[in-house]
């Protein structure tokens, strides 16, 4: 049986080893990335997209870990096309935030490692989505979080705050 991607988004966080594989996933990210000892120079400037001109994408098994730990927490995207887990100036977001976040730093030094880690990591976030039977999708951040609230009400979760299966 096909299931809908909210609901294996919902399945996905109700495993504990999901949880920690993906816990276990981005403890190795920050280690690898620190590495290279990378500087901010903007300050969270990056996190306003449009203003900054870039985007962020991110897989179905972000999604899924970042609904697990911030769904009480649940924000739709605003007009200003900024992230809306950024408050003033600084991420609410930083235990679940997605890869790129992580991996993203303006300083011209980090263009010599960025592509490649980051290409590395995604590898392996394909694996975990096809080890935890998510549907990959590869999907831009605002559009991404504003689609997944869509869903969830299209499929009967009325709001992406309630899981309602497991009573939370
Ligand atoms: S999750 Fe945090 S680091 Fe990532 S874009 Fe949003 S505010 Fe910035």
């Amino acid at each position: 049986m096909t299931i809908s991607l909210t609901e294996s988004i919902l399945q996905a966080g109700r495993r504990p080893d999901f949880v920690d594989r993906m816990k276990g996933f981005y403890a190795s990210v920050d280690e690898s990335v620190a590495g290279h000892r990378p500087t901010c120079w903007n300050h969270g400037v990056c996190c306003k997209f449009e203003s900054f001109g870039h985007k962020l994408f991110v897989t179905s098994a972000e999604l899924a870990y970042f609904h697990h730990g911030r769904r009480d927490d649940w924000r739709s995207p605003t007009e200003d096309r900024a992230c809306p887990y950024q408050i003033d100036g600084l991420c609410t977001a930083r235990e679940h935030r997605p890869l790129g976040c992580r991996i993203f730093f303006c300083d011209p030094a980090a263009q010599a490692w960025q592509p490649d880690e980051y290409e590395s990591h995604l590898k392996t976030l394909k694996g975990i989505c096809l080890e935890f039977g998510l549907e990959y999708r590869y999907q831009e951040w605002l559009s991404a979080l504003q689609s997944l609230e869509a869903e969830f009400r299209a499929n009967g979760h009325l709001d992406p705050r309630i899981d309602v299966e497991a009573g939370l």
